[in-house]
C-alpha cells in the first residue's frame, strides 16, 4: 500500500522554519514555506549574518591596530594609512546576506519546496492563508522568529535612532554611538563600531555588562571596553530617547543625559505571533507572547509545532534549526531526541570573543551543581604570546569524582572555534582525562583545552571549587 505524502507547511523560513523544510523534504513530504522577507529569515537577512560579516571587519581592524606591538608598520610618512570606508562596508555586508538568501532559496527549490514570497497567517490548525492562496496541511509549523525592541519612549527613525536591522544603511560610520543595552548584541555592536573607530558610550542598567554571562568573562570583556576608551556606564537605566539638531541625547532614570550622534537600541527581542491567528487557531502563548512548546517543539495544538525565536526558548539560530528540525522528525514518525538546551553551546562575538557550553559556574556557586572548575589564563599560553593576545582565559568545570567535562567557557580570539573540543566532551560523556590525553598542536591556543583538563586532574577531580 502507498501512503499519501504527508503534506508540511511553514510560516517562517527563517533557520526554525528552512531546516525545517529541509528534512521534511528528506523524509519525503509535500512542502509549502510561506515566508514574507526572503529565505533565511531576520537571521540571515539581518541579524546574525550582518552581524557577523561586520565584525569579521571589525576584528580585522583590531589585529592590524596591534601592527605595531607585532614589528610592523601601518602608516605612510607618519600617517596612519588605516581607515573606513563606511557605504563599502555596508554594501558588502548587505549582499553577502542577500547572497547567502539566495543560496538557501535555490536549496530549497532544488528539493522541491514550494515558496510562496508573502505574510501569511494560521486560518485554522491546520491551515495557512497567504496572499490569496490557502495552504492545507497535515502538519504546520510557525517559526515567525523576533523583531528588536524599543523604548516605550523613542521610537527608532532609521537615521539617528536605529534598531540593530537599520543600522547597515546609515550612510557614514556612526562617529559617537550610544548603545543602549549591554546584553549579548549591545556588546557586540558597542565592541565592533569601538574597533572601527566610533566612540562608543555603552548604557547597561545593571552593574556589569553582560549580566547573564560567566561573570570573569564579563569582567575581562568590560576591562578591554574600558581600555580601549569606551565609556561604559554601569547601574544606568535609559528612559527615553530623542532626536536634538544632528544628533540624540538619551535621558537615563536618574536624570542624567547623554548626547551623541546615533543611538543603537539592544533592549530585547519581541515575539513575533501577533495577528497571525494563533490564539483562534487555540495555541497557547505565554504572558510575553512567546508560544508555549514541549522539548520536541509541539505546541497546544495537535499537529502544530513551533520553532526558534517565536517560542523564546534560546535565542539562537542553532536552536532555531534544531527546534525545526525536531519538530520534522516527530511530526513525521522518526526516532527523536527531545532538545538538550543544556548542550547548547554559544558565543558572544565580542573582542575577544566569549564561548560558552554546559553547566555555567554560576550554577556551581549557588550550590545547584558540584564542580571542579579550573580557570586558565590566555597570557601564558604560547601562541597567545606570539600574536599579542593577553586578556582571556579557558575554563573548565568537571565532575568532582568522574572527572566528566559539565561546562567550559573560552574567552579568546576565535573562541567560537576552540569550544568545539569542551563541546563534543559534554555530549559524549567525556572527562578531563580523555581530553588531557589528547594531542594539541604545539603551539595553538586550543593547547590551552588540553592543558586545562590537564590541570583538573593535577588538583584532584574531588575537590569543588
Ligand atoms: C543582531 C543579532 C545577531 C545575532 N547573532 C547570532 C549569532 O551570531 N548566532 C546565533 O546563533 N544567533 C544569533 N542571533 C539570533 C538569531 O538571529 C535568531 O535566533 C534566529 O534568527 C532565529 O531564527 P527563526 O527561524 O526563529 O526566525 P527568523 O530568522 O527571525 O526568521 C523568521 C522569518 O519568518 C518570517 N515571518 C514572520 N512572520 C511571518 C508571517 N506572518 N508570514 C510570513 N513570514 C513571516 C520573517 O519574514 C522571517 O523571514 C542574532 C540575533 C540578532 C538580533
Amino acid at each position: 500500500m502507498t501512503l499519501p505524502r504527508p503534506r508540511v507547511a511553514i510560516l517562517g523560513g527563517g533557520p526554525g522554519g528552512y531546516e525545517a523544510a529541509l528534512v521534511a523534504s528528506q523524509l519525503g513530504a509535500e512542502i509549502t514555506v510561506v515566508d514574507e522577507d526572503g529565505l533565511g529569515g531576520a537571521c540571515v537577512l539581518t541579524d546574525c549574518v550582518p552581524s557577523k560579516t561586520l565584525i569579521e571587519s571589525s576584528s580585522t581592524m583590531t589585529s592590524l591596530g596591534r601592527a605595531a606591538s607585532l614589528g610592523l608598520q601601518l602608516a605612510d610618512g607618519g600617517n596612519p594609512v588605516l581607515g573606513v570606508d563606511a557605504p563599502a562596508l555596508y554594501t558588502r555586508i548587505k549582499a553577502l546576506a542577500a547572497d547567502q538568501s539566495n543560496d538557501i532559496a535555490e536549496h530549497l527549490a532544488a528539493e522541491g519546496i514550494r515558496v510562496i514570497q508573502a505574510r501569511g497567517r494560521l486560518a485554522g490548525p491546520h491551515t495557512i492563508e497567504a496572499d490569496g492562496a490557502t495552504v492545507q496541511a497535515d502538519v504546520v509549523l510557525v517559526a515567525t522568529g523576533a523583531s528588536p525592541r524599543a523604548l516605550p519612549d523613542g521610537a527608532p527613525d532609521g537615521e539617528r535612532i536605529l534598531t540593530c536591522r537599520q543600522i547597515y544603511d546609515l550612510p557614514e560610520l556612526p562617529e559617537e554611538l550610544i548603545v543602549v543595552g549591554s546584553g549579548v548584541t549591545g556588546a557586540e555592536f558597542a565592541s565592533a563600531f569601538q574597533a572601527l573607530g566610533s566612540q562608543v558610550t555603552l548604557v547597561s542598567s545593571r552593574e556589569r555588562v553582560l549580566p547573564h554571562e560567566d561573570k570573569d568573562a564579563a569582567v575581562v570583556i568590560e576591562g578591554v571596553f574600558r581600555r580601549r576608551g569606551m565609556n561604559v556606564l554601569g547601574k544606568s537605566r535609559a528612559e527615553a530617547v530623542r532626536r536634538k539638531g544632528d544628533g540624540v541625547v538619551v535621558t537615563l532614570a536618574d536624570g542624567r543625559e547623554v548626547a551623541g550622534s546615533h543611538c543603537l537600541l539592544t533592549v530585547g527581542m519581541a515575539p513575533a505571533t501577533t495577528g497571525i491567528g494563533l490564539p483562534e487557531a487555540g495555541v497557547h502563548l505565554d504572558s510575553r507572547g512567546f508560544i508555549e512548546v514541549d522539548r520536541v517543539s509541539r505546541t497546544s495544538v495537535p499537529g502544530l509545532y513551533a520553532a526558534g525565536d517565536c517560542t523564546g526558548v534560546l535565542m539562537l539560530a542553532s536552536v532555531a534549526a534544531m527546534q525545526g528540525r525536531i519538530a520534522m522528525w516527530h511530526a513525521l514518525g522518526e526516532a527523536v531526541h527531545p532538545i538538550r538546551l543544556s548542550h547548547v553551546a554559544s558565543t558572544i562575538f565580542t573582542d575577544p570573543e566569549i564561548a560558552s557550553v554546559g553547566v555555567s559556574q554560576a550554577t556551581v556557586d549557588r550550590g545547584e551543581v558540584s564542580a571542579r572548575v579550573v580557570k586558565l589564563p590566555l597570557a601564558t599560553n604560547p601562541r597567545a604570546k606570539m600574536g599579542g593576545f593577553r586578556d582571556g582565559f579557558v575554563k573548565v568545570l568537571a565532575r568532582p569524582g568522574t572527572g566528566l567535562v559539565l561546562g567550559g567557557v573560552v574567552v579568546a580570539p576565535r573562541a567560537s572555534e576552540l569550544i568545539l573540543p569542551l563541546s563534543i566532551a559534554i555530549e559524549q560523556n567525556l572527562s578531563v582525562e580523555q581530553i588531557a590525553h589528547t594531542f594539541s598542536i604545539y603551539p595553538s591556543l586550543s593547547g590551552s583545552v588540553t592543558e586545562a583538563a590537564r590541570t583538573v586532574m593535577e588538583f584532584g577531580t574531588d575537590a569543588i571549587a
